[in-house]
């Protein structure tokens, strides 16, 4: 019998002399001009620094920041998409010369491209900011887009292919753990966007058992974050996904990341700030973050900050950090162990990569309670096969991903057995 990671007991009975806990904001999937984001990685990492945030991992697509490359002014320049102060003009009035390398070319002027062991020195403090090492490995199936954020990477993975979906999923998860394994270098992979070009099913995310974590939440404006009236969205994906993991796998239930996929940093749609996690750890350093990833001590969040997560002796608690004048409204979403299990196929439109689709009944993804206000508890009854929680706040996103958007937060699965 596997258990769930029951972190949230293991830490209150830890002993006295134990290293106190932190909650460390932190966001692991972010683009640059490394690929096809629109800003520095300096800049973009200076946002990060200046907002709050107290890990980053710039995740750009099948590269690592750490070679030489130079691009041209011009086409730094045609990567924003609004008037006002230029890419470079903002740059060069962050940080000025030298810090700021250019060099004239015959046709162009080009600026090179900081490499991260060059920038670190800059941002990092101990104690309050970090930069984590981090890869989109931009892989695909047939029109399926299948990106993995790889975060603690020390090596580039370049994509591998495969014969399905689940296949491609599971090749480059391999990856990346052969590399940890051989380096000895904890690392974590999250399952991005399962909804983007509607690329991947929650059927082809179950059956991966080297899948730990995907994004329940993912700030790009075009990654179908709730689905349509064909597909579900995001996190009905995470209720089928791990229903079929814990009854038909039988392999632990996924984790959900919230994360930004930011690419504009100059007033356009696809800004930062929108998904974070916050990771309850004990130091600010990678392998102290990636433990508590993997022993699932952490909650994804779109604004919704929570004091305390606690599940012991069958209790799910919350208590959440309260604004003013805010209110809230947490749902404790499952599936009850004797689900009704049966589906209905459906036909899929032409955009889909899935010719069909299967519908699940109600009894997936269910909400068990629903509690308003800041203290959360829920007793398990043991008919639950797992729990998670859901906070969704009255407040208005100030940087919305989707229309109508409030502030939201998310609960790691608890409850569950494997037999
Ligand atoms: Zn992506
Ligand atoms: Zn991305």
């Amino acid at each position: 019998m596997i258990r769930p990671f029951c972190c949230f007991a293991l830490l209150l009975t830890a002993p006295a002399s134990a290293e106190p806990l932190h909650w460390y904001k932190g966001n692991t999937h972010t683009h640059t001009l490394w690929s096809d984001g629109n800003d520095f990685p300096d800049m973009v990492t200076d946002w990060y620094v200046t907002h709050g945030y107290n890990f980053l991992g710039l995740s750009d697509h099948n590269i690592l920041q750490a070679k030489e490359v130079w691009m041209a002014e011009t086409s730094v320049e045609k990567r924003r998409k609004t008037l006002g102060k230029t890419t470079m003009e903002k740059y060069r009035t962050r940080f000025g010369s030298p810090w700021v390398e250019e060099r004239e070319m015959d046709d162009s002027k080009e600026v090179r491209l900081k490499k991260l062991e060059e920038y670190r020195k800059l941002f990092e403090k101990p104690g309050q900011f970090l930069l984590v090492q981090a890869e989109e490995i931009s892989a695909k199936f047939d029109k399926s887009p299948i990106h993995i954020g790889a975060v603690n990477v020390a090596e580039v993975i370049t994509p591998l292919t495969g014969d399905s979906i689940s296949d491609v999923i599971r090749a480059n998860l391999r990856a990346v753990m052969d590399q940890e394994q051989r380096l000895g270098q904890p690392m974590i992979t999250h399952v991005n966007h399962p909804n983007f070009r509607w690329g991947l099913s929650a059927e082809d995310m179950a059956q991966v058992a080297e899948e730990k974590f995907f994004e329940v939440y993912n700030g790009h404006p075009s990654i179908h974050h709730l689905g349509d009236e064909n597909r579900v969205g995001d996190e009905a994906i995470w209720d089928i996904a791990n229903t079929l993991r814990l009854t038909k796998f039988k392999t632990p239930p996924l984790m959900g990341v919230a994360t930004d996929d930011s690419h504009h940093y100059h007033g356009e749609e696809g800004s930062p700030g929108r998904g974070w996690i916050m990771v309850h750890a004990d130091k600010l350093e990678a392998n102290a973050l990636i433990g508590a990833l993997k022993a699932g001590d952490f909650y994804a969040s779109s604004g919704v900050t929570l004091d305390e997560v606690e599940f012991r002796d069958g209790k799910l608690h919350l208590r959440i950090h309260a604004e003013p004048g805010v209110t809230y409204t947490t749902k404790v979403v499952g599936t009850p162990k004797d689900f009704d299990a049966s589906t209905t196929e459906v036909t899929m439109p032409e955009d889909d990569t899935h010719k069909t689709r299967l519908r699940y009944s109600a009894d997936v993804g269910k909400t068990f309670a629903s509690v308003e206000g800041p203290e959360v508890s829920y007793q398990v009854t043991g008919k639950e096969l797992y729990i998670r929680a859901v906070i969704t706040s009255s407040k208005p996103h100030p940087n919305p991903s989707y229309p109508d958007q409030t502030e939201m937060g998310w609960t790691q699965p608890v409850a569950w057995e494997i037999h």
